[in-house]
């Protein structure tokens, strides 16, 4: 089922005029979701994920715009109507009631046409519970499962009136970080098994980029750039999604353009041919740098980080927005410890120029 939200917008007005503002939870949002596709909503707290959420799942009601399920306006459609699974971060099940019970509860509400018998509601509910792998649990209450065996049953009891859409807000926050990895996977699997429509609304960049067929980074209810996670990662539009996207983060540099030369600390360090002559702002990958006695780039050394495969240099200068740069080379490289200085040359493709004002990216040619 595909989605649509079209110019969809969210005001939650001052409850006191004198003491605060309205918010614009979700600003004029614009956005198609293919049919079959897992898609991250990502930014964070607080840019309105959840409300987006909320609205295509019915439970909140736009000020303004539409959204569409395939061609059907289901803007004025009531939750139970659009057919949506939802899944929330704190697995919210009846503590008195067994699994069985849990999953079972959807399906006994179903009135008219998809009134459904016992024996169907049960072969049903083993199914749903045998795709997230609990069907070994059912006779138990949710005080005996772990935190990711509690969300699974979450999980199965979206699942079992066999949704157009699922809906999960931050399904993982309340796991540990082992059980985390472990039940994002098995998100992704159940999506792709299935091929229901998902959205998965997260404030972590690695998550989104892990599971989601695209990506919609958001700040302050609107959205800043949609695409897959790594041509996101590799082309940013703005300083924002650069910086909200990658672990270690993106290296942050005042930077000016000159002659179509970029200068970091009045080094020349890049050729950016087509930008004019102005004060930047220059994001480095942390794979961007490239070890080079001789490179225009000089930073001064802190220490060096040996992670297996990889070598962390940790480094300053004078032109960093962060306290440090980090720079990730591979470990086949030897670094000399005991220099006060390090130089780097720059791999192009790596490095974004942006306005120093707006924050948008200024392109450059790449040779
Ligand atoms: P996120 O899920 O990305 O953390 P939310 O969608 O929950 O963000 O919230 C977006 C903005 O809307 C926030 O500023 C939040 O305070 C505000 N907001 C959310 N729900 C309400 C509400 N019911 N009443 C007033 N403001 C709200
Ligand atoms: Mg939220």
């Amino acid at each position: 089922m595909k989605i649509v939200l079209q110019n969809l917008t969210k005001v939650f007005p001052a409850r006191n005029k004198k003491l605060d503002k309205e918010v614009i939870a979700v600003n004029n949002f614009d956005l198609e979701i293919p049919d079959g596709k897992l898609i991250g909503l990502l930014g964070p707290s607080g840019c309105g994920k959840s409300t987006t959420l909320y609205m295509i799942s019915g439970l909140q009601k736009p000020t303004s715009g539409k959204i569409f399920f395939g061609d059907n306006d289901v803007t004025e459609l009531s939750t139970e109507n659009r057919g949506v699974g939802l899944v929330f971060q704190n697995y919210a099940l009846y503590p008195h009631m067994t699994v069985k019970q849990n999953i079972l509860f959807p399906l006994q509400n179903l009135k008219g046409k998809d009134k459904l018998t016992k024996d169907q509601m049960l072969e049903r509910a083993l199914y749903a519970a045998k795709l997230v792998q609990i069907d070994d649990l059912m006779e138990r209450k949710p005080s005996e499962l772990s935190g990711g065996q509690q969300q699974r049953v979450a999980i199965a009891r979206a699942l079992v009136k066999f949704p157009r859409v699922l809906l999960l807000d931050e399904p993982l926050s309340n796991l540990d970080a082992r059980l985390r990895l472990q039940t994002r996977e098995e998100i992704r699997r159940i999506q792709k098994k299935t091929g229901i429509t998902t959205v998965f609304v997260t404030h972590d960049q690695e998550e989104a980029m892990s599971i989601s067929d695209m990506i919609v980074v958001m700040k302050l209810g609107v959205i800043q750039q949609v695409g897959k996670p790594q041509d996101v990662y590799d082309d940013p539009v703005n300083l924002f999604v650069a910086k909200f996207l990658g672990t270690p983060p993106i290296n942050v540099f005042n930077g000016e353009v000159k002659g179509e030369k970029l200068y970091i600390d009045n080094n020349a360090v890049l050729d950016v041919k087509g930008i004019s002559d102005q004060p930047v702002t220059v994001g480095i990958r942390p794979e961007g740098f490239i070890l080079d006695e001789n490179g225009p780039m000089v930073c001064k050394l802190n220490n060096v980080e040996v992670m297996g495969r990889d070598v962390s240099i940790v480094s300053t200068s004078e032109a960093s927005v962060n306290p440090v740069i980090r720079s990730i080379i591979n470990s086949d490289n030897k670094v000399a410890v005991n220099n006060e200085t390090i130089r780097f040359s720059l791999k192009p493709h790596k490095v974004f120029v942006f306005n120093r004002e707006t924050e948008n990216r200024i392109y450059f040619e790449v040779k």
